[in-house]
C-alpha cells in the first residue's frame, strides 16, 4: 500500500446530505482502520502525543487496532480522554495530533481522529465501558456545567474515587455538544448521550435543570451541602451582536438561539412542539466553525444560504473541512464582505441586508491583516433571516454571585492553567468560562488539569 496517502473516509453524497440531518462522515470500517492503522510509524519519541491535549497515548492505541485489540484501544484512549467518539468526530486534529504527525511531512498525516472515532464507536457496540476506581474517598466535589470540561472533571475525579456531582442548567446533559454542534456532524442520541453514559457509569451524578447563581449557590454548595471543592465549567453562551441598525427586527438570530432550536428542542423535525423559522433565503454573518454549522442548519431546513464574513478565504477561522463540506453543499460564500444595515417590512420581519465591500489593510494586534470598508460599495442582499454568528461570551451569574471570585475585563474567570485554581480556595475552573469559546479537546484538557488539582487540594487538606 501507498504509506504516503490516508485510507479515505466514506461520506454522505453531498447532494443527498444537503437535504437530510444524518451524518455527513460514515467513518472507517474495520478493515480501513486496520490499514489506515498500518501507516502509523509507532515512533520512539512520538509528536503526535505532545500535540494532543490530553495526551492521549497515541502510537499505543493505533498498535492495538493494527492488532484488532478494540477493547485494549478503547482502555488506553479511555485513559486520558472522557469523549472519545466526540473527539474523533469534533476535534481540530490537522492542527494538534495530526499537524505533528511525522507522515505530514511528505505525505497525509495518519488519520489519528478516524481512527480514535473507529475505536470509540466499535466499543460502543460491544458494550465496552471505561474502567472506574477500586476506592471511594468519601468526598464530595461539585462540577458546574456538563460540557466537555465538566464530564472530563467529574470522569477524572470519579476514577479517582470523588463522589462528584454534576449541576447542569438544562434540561440535557453535553453542554455545546448537545445544543450547539448539529446532528450531522456529531449525533447526539448514538454517540453523545452514549459517552455522557460512559461518564454516569462510574458513578458521576447528573443534577439537571439547577442553574448556578440561581437555583443555588457555590457558597452554598460549599457551606450548606458538603461540598469540598467546586469545579466550574459553565462555558461561553452569551452571544455577541453587531450593534447595527435593524438588529432586533424578526428573523434575526443568534447562531446559539438557532442551534439551540435545531438541535435541543429538535425544531427541525416538523413534530416538534418547539418549531423554528424556515427561512427562505438566509444570510449568515460571520466565517467560525459555528457560522458553518448555523449556515449548514439552515440550507437542511430549506434556505439558499449566504455566509457572509469580512475577510478573505484565507483568513475563515472555521476548519478547512468543515468549509469545504459547506462549500460541496452549495453554501454561497460572500468574503471581503460587512453588514451595514438590517432591513424589515412594516410588521417588523427582516427582507434584506446591505452590507460594504472591504479590502485587508495593515495586520492587527491578531497578526491578520484588518478588514477596511471600499467606500461606496454598498449593495443589498434580500434575506428572510439572518444569523449572527461573532462569538460569544462567559455568563456573569456565577461570577457575580460568588464571593471573592475574580474575573477579567473579558468576564472570563481569572484561573491558574496548569491546575484551574480560581481566586477563590476550592473553587476551581475551566473550558470556555476562563478562556472565552474555544475548543473541545482544550476545555477537556482544563478539565483534566482542573481534577488533578482539585485532588492536590483535597488530598493537602487531609
Ligand atoms: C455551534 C458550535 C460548534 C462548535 N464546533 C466545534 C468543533 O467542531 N470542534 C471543537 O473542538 N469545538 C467546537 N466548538 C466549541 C466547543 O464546543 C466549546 O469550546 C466547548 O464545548 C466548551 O466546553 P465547556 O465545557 O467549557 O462549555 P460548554 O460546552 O458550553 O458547556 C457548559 C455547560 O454549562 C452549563 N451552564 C452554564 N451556566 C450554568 C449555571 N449557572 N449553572 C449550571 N450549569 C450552567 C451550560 O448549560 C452548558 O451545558 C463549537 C461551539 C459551538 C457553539
Amino acid at each position: 500500500m501507498d504509506g504516503f496517502v490516508r485510507v479515505p473516509v466514506r461520506e454522505q453524497d453531498a447532494k443527498v446530505r444537503a437535504t437530510n440531518f444524518e451524518e455527513v462522515c460514515l467513518g472507517y470500517n474495520k478493515e480501513e482502520a486496520e490499514k489506515e492503522a498500518l501507516r502509523c510509524l509507532n515512533c520512539k519519541n512520538p509528536q503526535c502525543v505532545q500535540g494532543c491535549p490530553v495526551s492521549i497515548d497515541i502510537p499505543a492505541f493505533i498498535s492495538q487496532v493494527k492488532t484488532g485489540d478494540v477493547e485494549g484501544a478503547y482502555q488506553t484512549i479511555s485513559k486520558s480522554s472522557a469523549l472519545p467518539a466526540v473527539c474523533g468526530r469534533v476535534c481540530p486534529q490537522e492542527s494538534q495530533c495530526e499537524g505533528k504527525c511525522i507522515r505530514g511531512i511528505k505525505g497525509d498525516a495518519v488519520s489519528i481522529g478516524k481512527l480514535e472515532r473507529y475505536v470509540a464507536d466499535t466499543a460502543r457496540e460491544l458494550g465496552i465501558k471505561p474502567e472506574g476506581a477500586k476506592e471511594k474517598k468519601g468526598k464530595k466535589v461539585a462540577v458546574i456545567g456538563s460540557g466537555p470540561s465538566g464530564l472530563t472533571c467529574a470522569g477524572d475525579l470519579a476514577k479517582m474515587g470523588y463522589d462528584v456531582t454534576i449541576f447542569e442548567a438544562l434540561h440535557e446533559a453535553g453542554g455545546v455538544l448537545v445544543y450547539g454542534i448539529p446532528e450531522f456532524r456529531l449525533p447526539k442520541t448514538a454517540v453523545v448521550k452514549k459517552e455522557i453514559e460512559n461518564v454516569k457509569s462510574l458513578g458521576v451524578k447528573l443534577e439537571t435543570d439547577v442553574v448556578i447563581g440561581k437555583s443555588v449557590t457555590i457558597d452554598e454548595l460549599m457551606e450548606k451541602e458538603g461540598f469540598e471543592a467546586v469545579f466550574i465549567g459553565s462555558g461561553a453562551g452569551l452571544p455577541r451582536f453587531m450593534n447595527i441598525p435593524g438588529e432586533q427586527a424578526m428573523g434575526v438570530f443568534s447562531a446559539n438561539e438557532f442551534l439551540t432550536r435545531s438541535n435541543l428542542m429538535k425544531a427541525f423535525d416538523e413534530n416538534s412542539r418547539t418549531p423554528i423559522m424556515r427561512p427562505k433565503k438566509c444570510v449568515v454573518v460571520g466565517g467560525g466553525n459555528v457560522a458553518m454549522d448555523a449556515a449548514r442548519t439552515a440550507l437542511r431546513l430549506g434556505a439558499e444560504v449566504h455566509v457572509v464574513y469580512r475577510r478573505g478565504e484565507e483568513e475563515l477561522p472555521a476548519r478547512k473541512e468543515e468549509v469545504g463540506h459547506a462549500k460541496e453543499e452549495g453554501i454561497i460564500f460572500d468574503l471581503l464582505t460587512n453588514p451595514v444595515e438590517i432591513h424589515a417590512d412594516e410588521n417588523g420581519w427582516v427582507t434584506g441586508i446591505t452590507c460594504i465591500r472591504m479590502e485587508l489593510g495593515e495586520p492587527d494586534e491578531s497578526g491578520r491583516r484588518s478588514p477596511v470598508e471600499v467606500p461606496g460599495s454598498e449593495f443589498d442582499i434580500d434575506c428572510d433571516a439572518v444569523i449572527m454568528s461573532l462569538g460569544t461570551s462567559p455568563n456573569p451569574l456565577i461570577s457575580s454571585t460568588t464571593e471573592g471570585l475574580e474575573i477579567n475585563r473579558r468576564k472570563c474567570i481569572v484561573a491558574q492553567e496548569e491546575n484551574g485554581q480560581t481566586s477563590k480556595p476550592g473553587v476551581f475552573a475551566g473550558g470556555d468560562a476562563v478562556t472565552g469559546a474555544a475548543t473541545v479537546i482544550l476545555a477537556m484538557g482544563a478539565g483534566k488539569a482542573a481534577a488533578k488539582g482539585i485532588d492536590e487540594y483535597l488530598s493537602s487538606k487531609q
